[in-house]
């Protein structure tokens, strides 16, 4: 994943690049400290608590209400969703039961939000 943003904090409107290299978050092109906590800050807005609904079986309705218990890298809500979506879970469903631990390693657990009987 590469993002080029554009620093809006003084006229200098740095090109600063996001990227990951082997694990790590790469922030480069900012001219100043200002560029990089900018950056921090674009990015920790987009995360979020993610709700969906996942597929179920064998309970009174097909789909469950699920989301996450923390929140999300704003860069992973679109794919923890998708995931949701295609997660199927068998009735019956306490509510707050784990559905999926550790979505995609994010260290977020993906819980029930209502019984499923
Ligand atoms: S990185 Fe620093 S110099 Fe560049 S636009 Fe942002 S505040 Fe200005």
């Amino acid at each position: 994943m590469k993002e080029r943003i554009t620093c809006a904090i003084c006229p200098m409107a740095c090109e600063i690049d996001v990227f990951e290299r082997e694990g790590d978050l790469i922030i480069a092109g900012n001219r100043c400290g200002r560029g990089h906590e900018f950056i921090q800050k674009h990015l920790d807005e987009g995360d979020r608590i993610v709700t969906g609904r996942c597929l179920l079986s064998g309970g009174q309705m097909n789909r469950l209400p699920v989301s996450t218990n923390t929140k999300i890298p704003g860069k992973l809500v679109n794919q923890v969703l998708e995931t949701i979506q295609n997660t199927r879970v068998q009735a019956p469903i306490k509510r707050g039961q784990i559905i999926i631990e550790n979505i995609l390693e994010t260290g977020a657990n993906v819980i029930a939000q209502r019984k499923a009987l």
